[in-house]
């Protein structure tokens, strides 16, 4: 497996992640940018793009869904209670193929995806761990958390998802992988992120 970065555009420079499996099928995670970004990336690395998976609908990490699904066939992952249709969450439930497994496991190639519904930031927000990363989209930031004041936040539900996150069976070396600004590891966000290591409840 290969993982690599692509920053988004401005003025919100999501995050977004392209792995590539072992058999060259690439996977992203969240697609923010202009579509033709991904597609230049996966060319680089001479693989074909299978999944797409979504931390949540929010329009600056879905705007290069569309195009990319009619460019490639891939599959959309994401919790269907996100696709609103709205400006602020412009996916439409025909856009997203499939709902994530209801056993929590997503099997790609040799990749196990963890699902871990985390509502908070919006209904459907998800965080995904692969390996030694985890992908928290605008749930778990360094630092801090994702915004709750937008429609479909819930502070209470973040609470609760910001402590699944931080009782998770994980090691501290786990890579976190935020869908904005800087990195983290998973040992760091438990010591020192005021909304993970419990000052804030
Ligand atoms: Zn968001």
């Amino acid at each position: 497996m290969k993982i690599q970065h692509i920053h988004g555009l401005a003025p919100l420079y999501t995050n977004t992640f392209l792995i590539i499996t072992d058999a060259g099928h690439g996977i992203l995670v969240d697609a923010a940018a202009a579509p033709q970004t991904y597609l230049d990336a996966l060319k680089t690395q001479g693989a074909q793009l299978t999944h797409i998976l979504l931390t949540h609908g929010h329009y600056d990490h879905v705007g290069a869904v569309a195009e990319l699904r009619k460019a490639t066939g891939c599959k959309v992952y994401m919790d269907p209670v996100d696709a609103v249709g709205s400006q602020m969450q412009p996916l439409t439930k025909e856009l997203v193929d499939e709902p994530w497994p209801a056993n929590g496991e997503l099997k790609i190639d040799e990749l196990t995806f963890k699902i871990y519904h985390t509502p908070g930031h919006t209904p459907g927000s998800v965080c995904l761990v692969c390996g030694n990363c985890m992908f928290s989209g605008d749930t778990l930031f360094a630092g801090s958390c994702g915004r709750t004041d937008l429609p479909g936040g819930s502070m209470v539900q973040m609470q609760q998802s910001l402590s699944l996150l931080a009782a998770l069976p994980l090691p501290d070396d786990v890579n976190v992988l935020p869908g904005h600004e800087a990195f983290s590891t998973l040992g760091r966000e438990r010591r020192s992120n005021p909304y993970l290591n419990g000052a804030w409840f």
